[in-house]
């Protein structure tokens, strides 16, 4: 077989497996055989302990698989760990740096190939080949193995991340050891409380253990879920009766038959009596029974392990269904997950959210800028949080310092219940700005707009004194239904937003889906769908959900004759036209219908696009006024997508680019006459905002938890001041450097605990 097909092969076959162990048993001896050695192992480095633990190997001693490790600077493994590539040898004994196990029984090896298994500039291992014949391994043989240890690096992470390793090593029933783990800021604040796993619909794999005191419920929750499937490959079964031959309908007659009471369900209902909650066995009793089916050989039993897992799933949908309305969110919860959608984070019971962490997303998610509005502590991109260990562990959700720990110690838990106490005396303190305008010292007058989506924004943008709505973010109403709203209904939920300001104005953004923001009923599948079909681009294909919004915002208006509309990611002049056309359109039908003079709203555009900045002039000439979006902005400048936390580090609104980019905005609006907004993160915080007023920006839009914020700041900081700032970072070429000197003014400014109330800056240095 040639290199590439046995890579194929195998990568496939880890897809497979049902979880860590039996995917890296089923590498040492793939790799074994395809290279022709007699030993292959795998040694992962346990981060508890910092020592590589050898987890699997064909060739050594099999008792010593989970039972050995070596420091992490022992032995030639640690040395592959420590340079961070292959160490190819002859001779290994005669390294120095060789350092014999007698429980593995290597010592009859003599040439060692080891090459490091990297995630993302981390060591998560060692792939390691030896050969009692003393020989160096050859090109391709180096190659072949650091290809495949790339390839099996993410199943490692992933694995990790889902506590699968700590499953592993972890002493049963041990106490719970405080832990550290990093990701990004998502919504600044701190919050304390007990872990809630949010997990995906009919994800059995992240489905956790969790002890039941209520067997005699759990019991009957899986007899009810067992009904329904039943029920479920009946219809089926007969749906199918015309289509399919009766051979080929066998296969629901297998399901039946492994769902007849002394199959599966038996040994879940065990599971359940030995006190695990009925979607923890189920996934354990699956487990088991993917990991007996992946050791097989033949394929018609394999096929049987996808027959095993689809059953797995439908029972799952079928609990999950049950127990989801009566979830426990007790005061103080943290959600943790995977991925949490805006779609469910709104639908749970908010008051008893404290935090949330996730291990994907990135700052600017979606998710993200709605957990900002609520003014609930976030941390997203936390890429190794072991989610399904963790429900209902403690936890200390540090956002400021993009820091989560889990088991606090209890020294930790009494410094942040201080710091939390701080926060709210800070937050208590700001309360006086609430009534005082948005003027520098110098007498620089901004205005300052409240971000909204949801009800609760508009509370919050008023009771902290926005001057009105720079964005509001019509689709928030849309993600929390089944189905498109009706006219009626959107007329009603505009109605609200613009008479709670009113006569303030209000910024309507006409629907922007795609990209990171779904609808459930109106799934959009695309490669690559930050660059495909989103914003206007969807609404001027569909004139009749356009015309629908338009109208139902015309008629919320009448009366109150406050609101404005905003088109967003805008690339051409063509689409501000064709939307020009259609608002003209449903103003005389409006007219007409109502029976009223119906005025015309200002028409905005949001810069959100290169190509909407480089010909900023040309757009801002045909419409009212300018609104820059700059977390679109600055994911299209960066080439960063604003959602992967891979590249979180990369996404800067201090880079120099973004910076110059914004001035060149600014310039270019105003010479053509027009007010230009920012209504991105970039408004909301207190080291941007600064350089945004001495851009020249009119007004900044951000979301209520900032308003009095940045209303502080402003009010500190003199624009003559900001200006110099401004002029000095604008002249600096590195993003870093850039937010030191922001924030170093800042600090000199006494506003430090506005940044990062839980780092102090020491002898004039800001924490990098
Ligand atoms: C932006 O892109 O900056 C913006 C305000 O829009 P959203 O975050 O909703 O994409
Ligand atoms: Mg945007």
């Amino acid at each position: 077989m040639l290199m590439l097909d046995i890579l194929r092969k195998l990568v496939q076959d880890v897809d497979n497996a049902p979880n860590l162990v039996a995917a890296l048993d089923v590498i040492v001896q793939s790799v074994r055989d395809a290279l022709n050695t007699e030993v292959c192992s795998i040694y992962l480095l346990d981060e508890r302990s910092n020592r590589y633990v050898l987890m699997a190997t064909h060739g050594l001693n099999q008792d010593a698989v989970g039972n050995v490790s070596l420091g992490f600077s022992e032995g030639l493994v640690g040395l592959v760990g420590q340079r961070e590539e292959l160490i190819n040898l002859e001779d290994a004994a005669s390294h120095p740096r060789f350092h014999y196990l007698p429980e593995t029984g290597e010592d009859r090896y003599n040439s060692f190939l080891g090459v490091p298994i990297m995630n993302r500039r981390k060591v998560l291992g060692v792939l390691v080949v030896q050969q009692q014949e003393k020989r160096r391994f050859g090109e391709s043989e180096e190659a072949f193995l650091v290809t495949l240890s790339a390839q099996i690096s993410g199943v490692v992470a992933h694995a990790r991340a889902l506590g699968q390793l700590e499953n592993l090593h972890a002493p049963k029933g041990g106490v719970a050891t405080p832990r550290i783990f990093h990701g990004v800021a998502g919504a600044n604040g701190i919050a304390m409380g007990r872990a809630v796993v949010i997990y995906p619909p009919a994800d059995l794999e992240s489905v956790p253990d969790r002890a039941t005191e209520d067997i005699t419920h759990e019991l009957q929750q899986f007899n009810q879920a067992l009904l329904g499937v039943r029920q479920e490959i009946q219809q089926l079964d007969s749906k199918m009766a015309n289509s399919l031959m009766p051979e080929e309908r066998a296969l629901f007659e297998v399901y039946l038959r492994m769902l007849d009471d002394n199959a599966l369900p038996a040994e879940v209902i065990e599971r359940i009596h030995a006190g695990n909650w009925a979607q923890g066995a189920l996934h354990s009793v699956i487990d088991e029974h993917m990991q007996s089916f992946a050791a097989m050989d033949d394929a018609y039993l394999r096929e049987r392990m996808a027959d095993v897992r689809d059953l797995g799933r439908r029972l799952l949908a079928h609990l999950q269904q049950q127990t989801t309305p009566n979830r426990d969110f007790p005061e103080n919860s943290i959600l943790i997950g995977e991925d949490i959608s805006t779609a469910t984070l709104v639908d749970m019971p908010l008051d008893n959210i404290a935090g949330i962490v996730t291990m994907t997303g990135a700052a600017n998610s979606h998710m993200a800028i709605v957990a900002r509005a609520l003014g609930i502590p976030t941390v997203v991109g936390v890429s190794d949080l072991p989610v399904a260990n963790l429900d209902d562990a403690e936890m200390i959700v540090d956002a400021y310092q993009s820091k989560v720990y889990v088991h606090p110690s209890r020294e930790l838990r009494k410094r942040y219940k201080e710091i939390i106490k701080e926060e709210r005396q800070l937050v208590a303190g700001l309360d006086a700005y609430r009534d005082l305008p948005a003027e520098t010292p110098d007498g620089h007058r901004i205005t300052l707009y409240v971000n909204t989506g949801l009800m609760a924004d508009v509370a919050r943008g008023r009771e902290r004194g926005a001057e009105g709505v720079g964005l509001y973010r019509s689709e928030i109403p849309f993600m929390l239904r089944d189905r498109f709203p009706s006219e009626e209904e959107q007329r009603n939920i505009y109605k609200q937003q613009l008479a709670a300001f009113a006569p303030y104005p209000v910024t309507m953004r006409m629907l922007d889906i795609g990209g990171d923001k779904d609808l459930p009923y109106f799934p959009i599948d695309e490669v690559n769908p930050a660059l495909g079909w989103r914003g206007i681009r969807i609404t001027l294909d569909h004139p009749e959900i356009f015309m629908v919004q338009m109208r139902a915002m015309l008629k919320a208006a009448i009366g109150l004759n406050n609101l404005q509309i905003l088109l967003p990611m805008v690339s051409s002049v063509f689409e501000i036209e064709e939307a020009q056309h259609l608002l003209l359109r449903a103003v005389s039908e409006v007219q007409e219908e109502e029976q009223v003079t119906i005025q015309t709203p200002k028409l905005g555009i949001m810069v959100e696009v290169p190509s909407a900045l480089i010909q900023i002039k040309d757009l801002a000439n045909i419409v009212d006024f300018v609104s820059v979006g700059s977390n679109d902005l600055t994911q299209y400048l960066l080439a960063v997508d604003r959602n992967n936390s891979r590249v979180a580090d990369l996404y800067t609104p201090y880079h120099p680019a973004v910076l110059r980019a914004l001035q060149y905005v600014v310039n270019e609006a105003h010479a053509v006459g027009k007010p230009v907004s920012i209504c991105g993160e970039m408004a909301g915080d207190p080291g941007t905002a600064i350089l945004l007023m001495a851009m020249g920006f009119d007004s900044l839009s951000m979301s209520a938890s900032n308003l009095l914020k940045i209303r502080k700041v402003l009010r500190t900081i003199p624009l003559s001041e900001a200006k110099a700032l401004l002029e000095e970072v604008l002249a600096i070429d590195n993003a870093a450097v850039i937010r030191s000197m922001v924030e170093l003014e800042l600090n000199k400014s006494g506003l430090w605990d506005l940044v990062r109330p839980t780092q102090k800056p020491v002898g004039g240095k800001v924490p990098a």
